[in-house]
């Protein structure tokens, strides 16, 4: 009966979805492992020259430093990481640019590792880290003067909501950076795609749909750069760790190492907008 139950419910809805909940089940589990394969973050690298050789966490900081530079925060301002994992962005972005960042994320294992790494690292309240959820922002109005999300919103099967709540907590004229991975032609018909689809979920977006989204959000999108050259080398990090857990963690990152072989159709996006 519970099958059934289960059958017909997949039918009503369409096939279900990883829920905010379970993407944090998720990341209090592997947290750990993702981190200490990533150089202390949970995104790719970004390599400058894709065949020199850079240590996980130089090129970690790379990616982080081209948010950074993109949003370019004046001193002071308040600015939101949407989905700050561990929270080494959210200090290395606070003290470049000596601002105050709220990392959010849906992990409970994640909000303790980023305070005890991170808030007592930086300058007494320059960093802040709280559990919650990006469909449902707990903060006022037009109360930041700038957000990024590194790598966040791929998990987020509503992104038209999640846009909408941070467009709503940004204030006019303020930026959004997102760097995610995207497909070039979201498609069943992609065999890349459809080992991805596989593997993780949500499916993934193209990049022009993200850019209709943010417009559709009330944002203005002011550049678009694909850097899947830039963060490639990063699949042999994923291979190396892979091959090391082994386990069910150890498959997707074997997996994932794979398909960022193939970027021939996926990319990897960063983007950059500005709330009207
Ligand atoms: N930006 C971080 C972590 C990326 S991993 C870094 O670069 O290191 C993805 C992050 O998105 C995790 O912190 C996860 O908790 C967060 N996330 C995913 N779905 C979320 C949601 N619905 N609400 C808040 N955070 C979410």
């Amino acid at each position: 009966m519970e099958v059934e139950n289960e059958q017909l419910k997949s039918i009503a809805l369409g096939p279900s979805h990883p829920t905010p909940t379970d993407v944090g089940d998720m990341y209090d589990q592997t947290s750990d492992s993702l981190t200490d394969m990533l150089g202390g973050y949970i995104h790719v690298g970004y390599w400058e020259d894709p065949n020199k050789y850079e240590t996980p966490e130089a090129a970690g900081d790379q990616m982080t430093r081209e948010v950074g530079n993109r949003l370019s925060p004046a001193q002071g301002e308040h600015i939101l990481d949407v989905g700050c994992g561990t929270g080494k962005s959210a200090a290395q972005i606070a003290t470049t640019f000596d601002v105050h960042v709220t990392g959010i994320t849906i992990s409970k294992q994640q909000v303790e590792l980023a305070h005890s790494q991170y808030a007592r690292k930086t300058q007494a309240g320059q960093v802040d880290f709280q559990f919650a959820d990006a469909m449902d922002l707990p903060f006022e109005d037009a109360s930041f003067d700038g957000a990024y999300a590194i790598e966040s919103l791929v998990h987020m099967l509503d992104k038209r909501t999640a846009l909408a709540q941070i467009a709503s907590v940004l204030r006019p004229g303020s930026r959004l950076v997102i760097t995610d991975l995207v497909a070039d032609h979201p498609s069943p018909e992609s065999p890349v795609l459809a080992r991805y689809d596989q593997v993780f979920d949500p499916p993934l977006v193209s990049a022009d749909e993200l850019q209709n989204l943010l417009r559709q959000a009330g944002f203005k999108v002011i550049d678009v750069t694909d850097i899947r050259e830039n963060i490639r080398p990063t699949s042999k990090l994923f291979e190396t760790k892979g091959l090391s857990v082994g386990g069910e963690l150890g498959q997707k990152l074997l997996e994932f190492a794979s398909i960022l072989e193939q970027m021939n159709e996926l990319g990897y996006a960063l983007i950059t907008a500005e709330r009207l």
